[in-house]
């Protein structure tokens, strides 16, 4: 017992490593439930789970009862999408809403979340979370309009330089934004949007690729915007390299948060991006619809401005003075243009307390582990192979490389898993499905387990199974 609480399974060795000494040591199976359980007690943030409020089965519409144990926790891989709530959002909210009740009026100025500055208590929190300076980060809005507030400022095309660098297959709403921007400008989308694909034969793009596009068209190039994770693949960005490449060029290089904040370690002040947006109700937990997060770097506090005005980009001192001489705050904070919304804030505070309980990079550490271990099983059960044409195997899209990944791992089936997600809804399990083959798999080191994952692979077995797609056991 000595020598197992001695040893710590969070460091050394690849994930794979891992999971046999840990097995060699239980003396089960590595793909045994006790590898998990031991996991699982070895973790130093496992309390932090208990910070969030766990669906049971039994509440999920599609569950089915006669198949599984409908008052235990779901398992919930999808926090890509939505993360779980924080327990303290309500407590949080109830606050806010007693305030109003009392007091009307007099909860802007007064409490311990004053309505009129609520937002700035929180951004040092959601600061150190992307890894930049408390003013480089404003909280408003929506991620699709911050991303259009920005690029009003970052995009001011010219005859030479007027084109977009982004990702073929961006997320649809950036690559609205962008095409819009460019339109907005008096330029031509089919001109002005450059999109990069994988080589032919590829799911994710390489970085020297990256680089090389950058490096031979930069001169025309005038924003060069990624995503920080692409929400599909799971493909984590070189963001430090891209950025590097790109203002080397001339470029201004902004990066789309939405699937990197909380999941990865971001160090947007150290790599000097020029600006960032995300959203906050995926692995952040601030609820549907959330208040959103912008970031621009210090270096242009003093020189990029808002190209749209609203009083609440006017300096707080002198903001009520109401006598239309705007004192525009720098930096990002001149570019807020509306009185925030309390309640958006509330669960985005409860949630942000728990990051920072613990650090991104111990986060990360757990991460590399869970996603690792959840790839080691899949591998485990569902390679090709060759003496089993008809039994179903597993390819997974996202780069092997940790480096090049969050915690997701998106998953490309061999038969078509509409029905394989139905089953695996049944038993329990929330994730995402994208037709006609794809699972995306979030296990995030927050909240999940790793019998969670362990639950998981196990009910794909049973799911797999009981569909007509394919008759193996787990
Ligand atoms: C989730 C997500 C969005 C959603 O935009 P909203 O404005 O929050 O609706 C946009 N872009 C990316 C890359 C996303 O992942």
């Amino acid at each position: 017992l000595c020598s197992m609480k001695a040893m710590d399974p969070f460091i050394g060795s690849t994930p794979r490593e891992t999971v046999k000494q840990v097995s060699d040591l239980l003396g089960c199976s590595p793909t045994s439930a006790e590898v998990a359980s031991y996991f699982d007690q070895h973790d130093t943030l496992r309390h932090l789970r208990e910070k969030f409020l766990v669906p049971k089965i039994a509440d999920l519409p599609p569950s089915d009862p006669s198949l599984v144990d409908g008052s235990k926790e779901c398992i919930y891989l999808v926090g890509n999408s939505l993360g779980l709530q924080p327990k303290m959002a309500r407590k949080y909210l109830e606050e806010e809403l007693d305030k109003w009740a009392k007091t009307g009026v007099h909860g802007h100025t007064e409490g311990s979340r004053p309505w009129a500055w609520a937002e700035n208590n929180i951004e040092e929190l959601m600061a150190n979370v992307v890894g930049a300076k408390t003013e480089e980060v404003a909280l408003m809005n929506g991620l699709t309009v911050n991303l259009h507030l920005l690029m009003l400022s970052f995009y001011k095309p010219t005859a030479a330089r007027h084109r977009i660098l982004l990702e073929d297959k961006a997320f649809p709403s950036d690559h609205y934004a962008v095409e819009s921007q460019i339109r907005l400008r008096g330029f031509d989308p089919k001109q002005s949007m450059l999109l990069l694909s994988p080589r032919p034969g590829e799911e994710t793009l390489r970085t020297e690729d990256i680089l090389d596009v950058i490096e031979k068209e930069g001169d025309s190039i005038a924003v060069v915007m990624f995503s920080g994770v692409q929400y599909y693949t799971g493909q984590l960005f070189d963001m430090a390299a891209i950025t590097e490449a790109g203002q080397r060029k001339g470029c201004y290089v902004g990066f789309d948060c939405a699937h990197a904040a909380g999941n990865a370690e971001l160090k947007l002040h150290d790599w000097g991006v020029d600006f960032a947006c995300w959203c906050s109700y995926k692995y952040l937990n601030s609820g549907a619809g959330g208040i959103a997060g912008a970031f621009i770097h210090k270096k242009h506090k003093d020189t990029i401005k808002p190209a749209l005005l609203g009083w609440w980009g006017h300096d707080l001192k002198t903001r009520f003075q109401m006598d239309n001489k705007l004192h525009l705050q720098s930096g990002v904070s001149g570019f807020r243009l509306s009185n925030q919304p309390i309640l958006l804030v509330c669960p985005l505070q409860a949630s942000l307390e728990v990051f920072n309980m613990t650090s991104m990079q111990a986060l990360r550490r757990k991460s590399l582990l869970l996603t690792g271990y959840l790839e080691y099983l899949i591998r485990h059960y569902y390679t090709e192979d060759p003496a089993k044409p008809h039994k179903p195997h597993i390819h997974i899209i996202t780069p092997s490389d940790p480096r090049q990944r969050g915690c997701q791992l998106s998953l490309s089936f061999s038969v078509p898993i509409r029905k394989v997600f139905q089953e695996l809804e049944k038993r329990g399990v929330c994730c995402d499905m994208r037709e006609p083959s794809v699972l995306r798999i979030a296990p995030v080191p927050l909240y999940n387990t790793f019998s969670d994952v362990h639950r998981f692979v196990k009910t794909l077995g049973s799911a797999l199974g009981s569909s007509s797609a394919g008759c193996c056991k787990f």
